[in-house]
């Protein structure tokens, strides 16, 4: 069942330099029960794509469907919205209040809500912090987050988060902030919750390696588009779109694909290159391949959709 569905969405901003095309075109489907990894470099627009699925940045184009229903049209209303997908933002420590206890910042979202669940507050509050894994829930209530480890301040995040029994948890770089050593437990909590409650997951990162820890499908983004989208084992095991094989060529685990540096700045939204908007960068436009396979005129002049690599593999490159 398809949960949540963009169409085609755009989101700008007014900039120095001109508009910025923040998100410029994104078509993707999230399944109830999958997790999404998004990723790519800083800056490509996964924030604000994320942002704009709740309503809190104005989509100046396409649509947000979430459970049938349109999103930021006035038709639905944002804050029934906004319990069923819920955000877990990426420094937990400047996601909680330093005076609130553990208790009060999960009670927090609750009470909002004003769940009428027929369950009391403490009970929710008790049951969302040993599903996050803090157990037991009793001992860490009343502590403060500068009680506890970082890790542990990211479950009570995810606690929070998770209160209500949301469809879709919106994950901006969850452990970006954390020590490479507690970053699989954090991904692994999130992979079995999805695993036992059905939830779905959108999981930002700009780190490729880490999408395969957690993710069903991988969708890379590049300058406000998904250049590619698929399975996490088909985008990490057989790239089609060089932006992805550049990603993983400097993945430790990935170096069976070539090492490519990539060539030129990261780009700047108020100034979307024509052609592919990857071109300026492109190894295959670089190299003369693409001159080659008889395709940079192509890249230099013409915009490239997704297209299927195999039904359920997608990539935007004139080379496919
Ligand atoms: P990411 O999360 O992938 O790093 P963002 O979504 O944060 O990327 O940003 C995408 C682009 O939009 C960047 O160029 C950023 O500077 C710009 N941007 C984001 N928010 C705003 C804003 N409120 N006003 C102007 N520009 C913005
Ligand atoms: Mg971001």
């Amino acid at each position: 069942m398809t949960l949540l569905s963009l169409r085609d969405v755009r989101v700008t901003f007014p900039g120095r330099r001109g508009l910025v095309r923040a998100v410029d075109g994104v078509d993707l489907d999230v399944r109830a029960g999958e997790v999404v990894a998004l990723v790519g470099e800083s800056g490509c627009g996964k924030t604000t794509l994320i942002r704009s699925i709740l309503g809190l940045e104005p989509i100046a184009g396409g649509a947000v469907t979430f459970d049938g229903e349109r999103v930021g049209s006035g038709q639905r209303d944002l804050r029934a919205l906004r319990r069923q997908v819920q955000m877990v933002f990426q420094d937990p420590t400047g996601a909680l209040n330093p005076r609130h206890t553990i208790y009060e910042a999960v009670a927090e979202g609750v009470r909002i809500h004003a769940v009428a669940s027929g369950r009391g507050e403490a009970e929710v509050v008790a049951d969302a912090l040993s599903r996050a894994g803090l157990r037991p829930p009793e001992r860490f209530m009343p502590r403060y987050p500068h009680e506890v480890s970082g890790g542990q301040r990211q479950r009570v995040l995810i606690a929070g988060a998770i209160a209500l029994s949301p469809r879709l948890l919106l994950a901006d770089e969850p452990v970006a902030s954390l020590d490479a050593s507690i970053r699989g437990e954090i991904l692994a909590l999130m992979r079995s919750l999805v695993d036992e409650t059905g939830l779905s997951i959108i999981a930002v990162t700009h780190d490729l390696g880490l999408a395969w820890n957690i993710a069903d499908r991988i969708a890379v983004m590049y300058l406000g588009r998904i250049v590619e989208l698929g399975a996490a084992e088909d985008v990490l095991g057989s790239p089609q779109h060089p932006y992805t094989r550049a990603l993983l060529s400097v993945v430790p685990e990935h170096q069976h694909v070539e090492q490519q540096i990539l060539v030129g700045e990261t780009p700047d939204p108020s100034r979307i290159p024509s052609g592919c908007r990857f071109h300026p960068r492109c190894p295959l436009v670089a190299s003369g391949e693409a001159a080659r396979l008889g395709i940079e005129a192509r890249c230099r002049g013409e915009d490239v959709a997704l297209v299927e690599h195999t039904p359920v593999h997608l990539a935007a490159c004139h080379a496919l």
